[in-house]
């Protein structure tokens, strides 16, 4: 069955206007349902994840300030969300969320967080509305409890994943893999173990053939036993932030790609969604439920 982590804190209040299209979190579920791709049944809602295994990740002195709401302006700015207690229970639903997609997928063969892909977090701060880095957690967490010994990240992201990539820069058993927009944000850019920058306004033919060349020989290579999938919606060419020329037939084939390939493989794939932020709230919606409709189709 297709497991999908959604709660409803995950949409959290923001400020009027602000640019983060938060309401996607409660319309994505809300047209999977109604569309019939997926019942109530697949749903389940995480627990809030214990302190202990996000201290597998974060630092202490971050993860207490973090949770104390003892972060300097400064440090509050460069997430993005106004800092509350809230927002860190969030924070710690959605970590768990994707852990258990992890646990889901080596079950079902795979597994969808309705939100996470917060790969800008690092361990000792947080910045691009991410506070916490939930695929780091999670792999963090498997790899701990000697669950599963090597993991992939394959963060399709228009941005690059430069917290996972500085988490993991000195962890062999995890290797990153990031392909995102060269210009984009971040400007400095972490080393991942894998990095492709595309430049400004790659189309769908040469950024699914870039995709089709480089997947099946890192899975050779690095040969892992699960794969945490970041397939975030903003490499859309509608997308305010992108930059790059998507078309979202383009990104409905790009998430075929990465699912068909892992299940050829018999890899279970967790999969965080990522950004999307498109003028057209229908587009986003749209682009992420693509996600699910590929994933229902292709293991079920
Ligand atoms: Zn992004």
């Amino acid at each position: 069955m297709l497991k999908i982590a959604y709660d409803p804190i995950y949409k959290y209040k923001l400020p009027e206007g602000h640019r983060f299209p938060m309401i996607k979190y409660e319309l994505i579920p809300e047209q999977l349902l109604y569309e019939g791709t997926v019942s109530e049944k697949n749903f389940f809602s995480p627990t809030p994840l214990d302190e202990e295994s996000i201290l597998l990740t974060h630092t202490r002195d971050y993860w207490f300030r973090l949770r104390d709401q003892q972060l300097t302006e400064r440090e509050i700015r460069a997430i993005g969300f106004p800092l509350t207690p809230q927002l860190v229970q969030r924070s710690r639903v959605i970590a768990n969320g994707t852990l258990q997609c992890a646990f889901y997928a080596q079950q079902y063969g795979v597994a969808l967080n309705v939100a996470g892909g917060t790969h800008h977090a690092y361990a000792f701060r947080g910045e691009g509305f991410c506070c916490t880095n939930d695929i780091a957690v999670a792999a963090n967490y498997l790899l701990h409890h000697n669950i599963v010994h090597k993991i992939l990240v394959v963060d399709l992201d228009v941005h690059q994943g430069n917290g996972t990539a500085h988490i993991f820069r000195n962890e062999p058993r995890v290797f990153t893999f990031s392909m995102h927009g060269a210009k984009n944000f971040p400007l400095r850019k972490e080393v991942s173990d894998l990095d492709i920058g595309l430049p400004d306004g790659t189309e769908d033919q040469a950024y699914l053939s870039i995709l089709k060349k480089t997947l099946p020989v890192l899975l050779e290579k690095v040969q892992p036993e699960l794969v945490f999938y970041l397939s975030g919606v903003d490499v859309l060419a509608s997308d305010k932030l992108g930059r790059l020329g998507l078309t979202p037939e383009g990104c409905r084939e790009r998430d075929r790609f990465v699912l068909e390939t892992c299940k050829k493989n018999k890899l279970p794939v967790a999969i965080s969604m990522g950004g999307g932020y498109s003028e057209s709230l229908a587009i986003i919606v749209e682009a992420h439920a693509n996600t699910y409709r590929m994933a229902q189709e292709i293991f079920f």
